[in-house]
């Protein structure tokens, strides 16, 4: 028997509203002490899923807030057991008078994800689901929102279920091939488990296809802007920080001592490294030396290289052009087009292919290279939980995939049935860990640690 969790579910900042949230066997009863409806009557009597104006009262009994109510019955809620919401005024102090109220009613205080957790054990929501409610949560732009909801909607979930169930239905009959060995498996029986199994295969290297675009679309898309001093990286950024500046954050990076900046373009979250001069205090970059220039673009996806079209290129300039090239990809910028120009379009465009002249000065042009950042990364824009984003998941993928195909050598290779079901137990194995349908206890546990508390 479960025992009942509680917690805070909202920061706990002075704010307009703040939530208390409750799930597990004692809900009713913990409900009723602590929470009376302003038109008589204990809460549990009312009906389910409807707010209910009440008093709030603290351990002692006394009233701490004019709150609303509303009970969740099990096993149609979020956690499939009852479970609870009291919405207080955002007040640090009431809200934690509330939750020690509920405390000395022998509720607990949740852990991280627990909530989530219990919605998972209960067969509320799969493992890619109850995963989704974390990337939901910690989305840095609308695009990675929209896939995170996505799979929270199932998305994810019934391409894996189908595969699954493919992987079932093999190793079942192979089970009973297995079992009953006198019997051979016929060639049609055959036929059709190889074609099960190359199925299986595909959908699974689609799926695992989609990780990179993924990581992409939840993590952002690390770069680094590269060019000699002065052909204008510093204004760059700021030109691009001005084309959208709703969602701009400064994230001190944690285990480099480097400094990020976020840019969201379009659909696209850029992921500037420093060295670009992004802390422009007496310009980071010629500081930092070219050592950090080169390390941060060893890690970049996308450089944005920096050139001055208002003179001729330099000795300085094929070092960027150079360091640019090691970078995967690569959109060449040909500032100051405000100036006249020092150096030959064509003979630019001969050499780099596609270039995008720009003035950072006027912000002239630069609504043309935003727009050639988003073309490079089209996946997230349409994106609607069909991406694999998780790293966790995306090692499943591959490990069963590498057992599909390792099940369909043994059988093309005519081995026997033991060795086959062997290879599609594996995969199904994986698979399980995926969606959670097979996995360790201890497994879980990790997952959900990662999680904040009232989740
Ligand atoms: P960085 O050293 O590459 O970061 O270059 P900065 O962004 O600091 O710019 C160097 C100088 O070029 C500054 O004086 C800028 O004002 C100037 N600059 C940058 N972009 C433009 C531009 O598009 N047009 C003009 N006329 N000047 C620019
Ligand atoms: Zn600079």
């Amino acid at each position: 028997m479960p025992d009942t969790i509680a917690a805070i579910a909202t920061p706990q900042l002075p704010s307009a509203i703040g939530i208390l949230r409750l799930s597990g066997p004692d809900t009713r009863r913990i409900l009723d002490v602590v929470f009376s409806p302003a038109h008589g009557g204990p809460i549990s009597g009312q009906a389910p899923r409807r707010m209910v104006l009440g008093d709030l009262h603290d351990r002692q009994g006394r009233i701490i807030d004019s709150a609303l109510a509303v009970l969740f019955p099990g096993p149609h809620s979020y956690t499939g057991e009852d479970c609870a919401e009291i919405h207080c005024h955002g007040s640090p102090v009431v809200l934690n008078e509330g939750l020690d109220a509920l405390f000395a009613q022998g509720a607990r205080q949740a852990r991280g994800g627990e909530f989530t957790q219990r919605a998972f054990l209960n067969g509320r929501m799969d493992l890619i689901q109850a995963e989704a409610v974390a990337d939901l949560i910690d989305a840095e732009s609308p695009a990675a929102a929209r896939n995170a909801v996505g799979q929270l909607e199932g998305r994810l979930s019934r391409g894996v279920e189908e595969i699954y169930d493919g992987l079932m239905e093999v190793v079942s009959r192979f089970y009973a091939v297995v079992d009953y060995p006198d019997e051979d498996i016929d060639p049609l029986t055959q036929g059709q488990l190889s074609q099960t199994l190359a199925r299986s295969e595909t959908a699974l290297e689609t799926l695992l296809a989609t990780f990179r675009r993924g990581q992409l679309l939840r993590q952002g898309v690390p770069a680094v802007i590269l060019g000699k001093p002065n052909a204008g990286k510093s204004s760059l950024l700021n030109a691009l920080l001005g084309y959208d500046r709703a969602i701009v954050t400064d994230v001190a990076g944690t285990t480099r001592d480097t400094v990020e900046e976020k840019v969201q373009v379009g659909h696209v979250l850029l992921r500037l490294c420093d060295t670009a001069g992004l802390r422009d205090t007496g310009d980071a970059v010629e500081r930092l030396g070219v050592q950090r220039t080169r390390d941060a673009a060893r890690q970049a996806a996308l450089a944005l290289l920096v050139l001055d079209g208002s003179r001729p290129l330099t000795a300085e300039d094929e070092d960027a052009i150079a360091t640019a090239a090691a970078v995967p990809r690569q959109l060449v910028i040909v500032n100051k087009t405000d100036l006249p120009a020092g150096v030959e379009p064509a003979a630019l465009s001969q050499r780099f292919g596609q270039v995008y002249p720009l003035s950072a000065a006027t912000g002239e042009g630069v609504d043309a290279l935003c727009r050639a950042v988003e073309a490079l990364y089209p996946a997230g824009r349409q994106a609607q939980g069909e991406l694999l984003t998780n790293a966790r998941q995306a090692d499943a993928v591959a490990r069963s995939l590498e057992a599909v195909r390792s099940a369909r050598r043994a059988l093309e290779d005519g081995m026997t049935p033991d060795v086959v079901l062997t290879d599609a137990e594996a995969a199904l194995e994986a698979l399980g860990e995926l969606n959670g349908k097979r996995i360790r206890e201890d497994l879980v546990q990790t997952i959900f640690s990662r999680f904040c508390v009232g989740k």
